[in-house]
């Protein structure tokens, strides 16, 4: 990460390029990735970002300052640089807390455009307070809308026991931002069909996937990465890399293993001692996800599986591809995962997969070829499909080499990024062509975080 640079020095330099802004107003792209609620989210603007600016984009991210410590603006690459605007106090604000700080963050974005005499004609949003933000912006100043949900509230109300009080508010603005943005993108064909069922079906929607940085996350040498990691050759890797979030279902896993530890202590076939799970992601005991890593720790005491754990912590992309490269299978048993990038970076790696069938996951794991698929919260399934990768050296090969293919044709940002590209020129030749045909210039009564506020 380079040091904060003035915004006039870098603008100076920069020739002919459209100015766009990516805004995620909780998923920092420049923050450290795996801790607190930093996940595919962040990862995804930064990455995109990036790519973007190499096809020739300004690219400018926007996202709230949450710690007073961190730099207003991060300059990534001389095309591409994260803004971090006040809005609120400068600490970590839960996520179900944030909205009432948006009307700042818009603010904030406005004044910022105004100081340094920039216009951006294209926003591209991420996550539902983003994209209110966008409807924001649209209705001041006539900008191309383009939305990823990243998470959407009628898919994960229904997994969910503890619904928020935001819930109904966030309910209304994805529906809003549906019917009103220029485009959405969904980054799976079941994503489409969940807008188009659970939310309205006046939207305007292209799929277009997630990706990985597929020269970082390729098959290596599995004798070397357990050599660099201190893992055995005998050693049984189960793998889990993510944050520690109820949904994420790492319940699941440590239930799954222990039954699985069972099974082998009966079959013989795999000594259980070398049985092995590796959880990497989460920050200290202390930090947001604390109390979700807490609870995880317990159940692997009570099933008496310590011995069998290593909690890692959070590891950086530079090293992630050795985990995966190491582990015998890794698994994703969420509840509910819009796309899931673990998914496909340990595909990448050449490494099959255990998931859930849910969301992006039934797009990006075509179960028996590049992984297997189970029904989500199913222990059972999920003791029974891990160890199947485990002791079925031939359908564990076929899978490796199935899954790394995938990945490398369908899901690298450069792909993905030439896509969105395409998107945006198209949008914006159709906003010269027919500026009259503005989405979103209709007088619509729009949600403010203060009648919000007023009726809790
Ligand atoms: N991640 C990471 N280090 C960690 C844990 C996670 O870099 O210690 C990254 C992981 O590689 C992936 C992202 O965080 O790129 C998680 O994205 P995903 O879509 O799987 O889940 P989300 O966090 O969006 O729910």
């Amino acid at each position: 990460m380079q040091p904060h640079q003035p915004f006039a020095a870098a603008r100076s330099k920069i020739p002919n390029r459209q100015a766009i802004a990516l805004i995620s107003e909780h998923g920092d792209p420049a923050a450290e990735i795996g801790k607190d609620a930093a996940g595919g989210q962040n990862v995804y603007v930064r990455q995109v970002g990036e790519a973007l600016a190499k096809l020739g984009w300004q690219v400018d991210m926007f996202t709230r300052k949450s710690s007073s410590e961190d730099a207003t603006i991060v300059q990534h690459s001389p095309y591409c640089r994260t803004i971090r605007l006040t809005a609120g106090p400068e600490v970590y604000i839960p996520r179900d807390e944030l909205f009432e700080h948006m009307p700042e963050f818009v603010n904030a974005l406005l004044k910022f455009q105004q100081k340094e005499g920039t216009n951006y004609p294209l926003a591209h949003t991420n996550y539902w307070m983003s994209g209110w933000v966008g409807l924001e912006l649209q209705r001041r100043q006539n900008i191309q809308l383009i939305h990823t949900y990243h998470s959407l509230g009628a898919v994960k109300y229904q997994s969910v026991s503890d619904i928020p009080a935001i819930a109904q508010t966030r309910l209304a603005v994805e529906k809003q931002i549906l019917e009103q943005a220029h485009c959405v993108v969904a980054t799976s064909p079941q994503e489409q069909e969940d807008l188009e069922v659970l939310v309205s079906q006046l939207g305007k929607i292209d799929v277009i996937p997630c990706g990985t940085n597929v020269s970082t996350f390729r098959p290596l040498s599995k004798l070397d990465a357990r050599k660099q990691l201190g893992i055995g050759a005998n050693e049984k890797v189960v793998l889990y890399v993510g944050r520690f979030d109820k949904r994420k279902g790492i319940e699941t896993l440590i239930r799954a293993t222990s039954e699985l530890r069972s099974q082998l202590e009966q079959s013989a076939e795999i000594d259980p001692q070398h049985l092995k799970l590796v959880v990497v992601g989460g920050s200290d005991p202390q930090e947001a996800d604390g109390a979700e890593r807490r609870r995880i720790e317990e159940i692997v005491a009570e099933l008496d599986l310590t011995a069998n754990t290593d909690f890692v912590g959070m590891v950086g992309h530079d090293r992630l591809p050795l985990y995966y490269t190491a582990a015998d299978v890794c698994v994703i048993p969420s509840h509910y995962e819009p796309f899931g990038l673990v998914a496909i970076e340990a595909m990448a790696c050449g490494t099959p997969v255990v998931a859930s069938a849910v969301g992006g996951l039934k797009f990006t794991v075509i179960s028996e070829e590049t992984g297997l698929l189970v029904p989500p919260h199913d222990v059972g399934k999920f003791a029974h499909a891990i160890g199947r990768i485990l002791t079925d050296d031939i359908c564990a090969r076929k899978i490796r080499k199935q899954a790394a293919t995938r990945v490398h044709q369908n899901f690298s940002w450069t792909g993905v990024a030439i896509q969105l590209s395409d998107l945006y020129r198209r949008l914006l030749a159709e906003s010269l062509m027919s500026p009259g045909l503005a989405r979103g210039s209709s007088p619509t009564s729009r949600l403010s975080p203060k009648q919000i506020v007023k009726a809790s």
